[in-house]
């Protein structure tokens, strides 16, 4: 069985931010940490992702910003890095569009490549008595595309899983025509200009 100090289960806003500060924090606590992701990346909510929805809250809420606004993880740092700085200022919007901000995301995933296991899921949790008397958290994981099932023993786990798209089961009338907006992009994609799409929230 594998062993890590600390194990993280989601690649999302909640963890990326966690890891931002354990790195700046100089944290020895990144030595034996893992990410466990189920996805093949850590774009936000890639269903929605399109270049002319944007984001719902200030961009100042970002990973780093209201901790350390000299962050390298922040929005702006992601813009400098991409010399796109100069361009976003004169959009004169501080709502920049999913699509960016979720390349910002995945941008600072790739600051942690080597600690983000992409396709693996946690299935289970189980505490191991450990003499004397203490505890370890033992968390089963399921390799997405293999199916292959293990085990890594940690002392802290961390979940961050977000929410589950729901859809109310007097809506779920027709899959083909009632989507999550999660999933959108697959409703856009074979929507027709006749077709009439609405949102709810
Ligand atoms: C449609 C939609 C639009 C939104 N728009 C905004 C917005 O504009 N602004 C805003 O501030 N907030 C918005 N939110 C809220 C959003 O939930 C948060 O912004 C943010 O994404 C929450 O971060 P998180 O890390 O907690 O969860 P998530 O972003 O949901 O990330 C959770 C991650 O955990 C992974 N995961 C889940 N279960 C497992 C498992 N068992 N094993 C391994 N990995 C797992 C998921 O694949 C995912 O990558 C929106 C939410 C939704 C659903």
């Amino acid at each position: 069985m594998q062993r890590r100090k600390t194990l993280l289960v989601g690649s999302g806003p909640a963890n990326l931010a966690l890891l931002t500060c354990l790195k700046e924090w100089g944290s020895s606590v990144l030595e034996s940490l893992e990410v466990l992701e189920r996805r093949d990346s850590a774009e936000w909510h890639p269903g929605i992702a399109f270049e002319d929805s944007m984001l719902q809250v200030s961009l100042f809420k970002d990973l780093a910003f209201l901790r350390n606004p000299a962050s390298p993880f922040t929005f702006f740092s992601f813009l400098r890095d991409k010399e796109l700085l100069y361009h976003f200022i004169h959009t004169n919007n501080l709502y920049p569009s999913r699509k960016l901000f979720s390349d910002y995301l995945v941008w600072v995933s790739r600051f942690f490549a080597n600690k983000i296991s992409f396709g693996k899921e946690a299935v289970a949790v189980r505490f191991r008595e450990k003499p004397p008397g203490t505890q370890t958290l033992v968390v089963t994981t399921r390799d997405v595309s293999s199916g292959d099932v293990s085990e890594i023993e940690a002392d802290d786990v961390v979940v961050s899983l977000g929410h589950e798209p729901y859809i109310p089961e007097e809506l779920a009338v027709d899959s083909s025509r009632v989507v999550h907006s999660n999933f959108l992009s697959s409703l856009v994609g074979a929507t027709s200009s006749n077709r009439r799409m609405t949102t709810r929230s």
